[in-house]
């Protein structure tokens, strides 16, 4: 190739590269990834399970193929409405628009430092949040982070118990009712396994969430740091399961 002729050339790459590289979004995958590891809820939940049905090859080409099956309520999901209200909507009515808005992210791992397994999302942290951000947007999905995801891949630590004593922290009923009074939110994400704390008998959280047709994103894996309090979209696409009073869930981040 003349010298011309590969100046040009590399001149093209830079720019395609340039190009590539203005039209790339960032993106933070906020999902567990389906797996053996997958976190359920109880005994009486159908786990994840992945079966192979055919992986070779066929007629001179390679062809893959597998059964999977999950409880609505397994691994990174979404809650609809209806789970705690009989008027809410399931999962195939919640409007697409409520899916992908701004997010918001409240941190609240220093706390969790302090208070361990029964630390609760307080109208205290959400007052202070607005105190160092502004005040919420309408439309918003918040997120918050107690530092949970650390647990995932031990399941006995992640859920506080080994047996049905649950133990792990959530949204106290006074900030779930804040929360929605606002009537700024479409829908809460936590990087645990609930809304409400783990030792609730009465899911005080997930009751005043689905009456108010908010919906509830769990077990969100909130392990990159670079997720700013505020200025960033979520997408937050679940299985559209008609009737389904849950959902697997795909959450992405897309900084501004
Ligand atoms: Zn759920």
């Amino acid at each position: 190739m003349e010298k011309n002729s590969l100046l040009k050339l590399g001149f093209l790459i830079l720019i395609l590269g340039y190009i590539n590289g203005c039209s790339s979004v960032h993106v933070i995958d906020l999902t567990w990834p389906l797996d053996n590891e997958t976190v359920f809820w109880n005994k009486n939940t159908q786990k994840f399970t992945f079966t192979r049905q055919i992986a070779g090859e066929r007629n001179g080409y390679w062809y893959a193929m597998n059964d999977f099956c999950i409880g609505e309520h397994v691994g990174t999901h979404l809650d609809a409405p209806y789970h705690f209200y009989e008027s809410g909507w399931k999962v195939g009515d919640v409007p697409p628009h409520r899916l992908v808005a701004k997010g918001a992210l409240i941190d609240l791992q220093n706390k969790v430092s302090k208070l361990g397994h029964a630390t609760t999302l307080d109208v205290s942290d959400l007052e202070q949040w607005e105190k160092a951000h502004g005040t919420f947007n309408n439309e918003t999905i918040l997120l918050i982070k107690f530092g949970w995801s650390k647990y995932w891949y031990n399941r006995t630590l992640y859920m506080g118990s080994e047996d049905e004593k649950l133990n792990f922290p959530g949204i106290s009923e006074e900030a779930a009712e804040w929360l929605a009074n606002s009537g700024k939110f479409y829908g809460i994400g936590v990087d645990t396994a609930s809304v409400d704390p783990g030792s609730t008998k009465d899911f005080k959280a997930h009751v005043i969430f689905s009456k108010n047709q908010m919906y509830n994103l769990e077990n969100v894996m909130l392990v990159d740091d670079s997720l700013p309090a505020k200025g960033f979209t979520v997408v937050a696409l679940p299985m559209k399961i008609k009737e389904g009073t849950g959902a697997p869930v795909r959450i992405l981040a897309i900084p501004d």
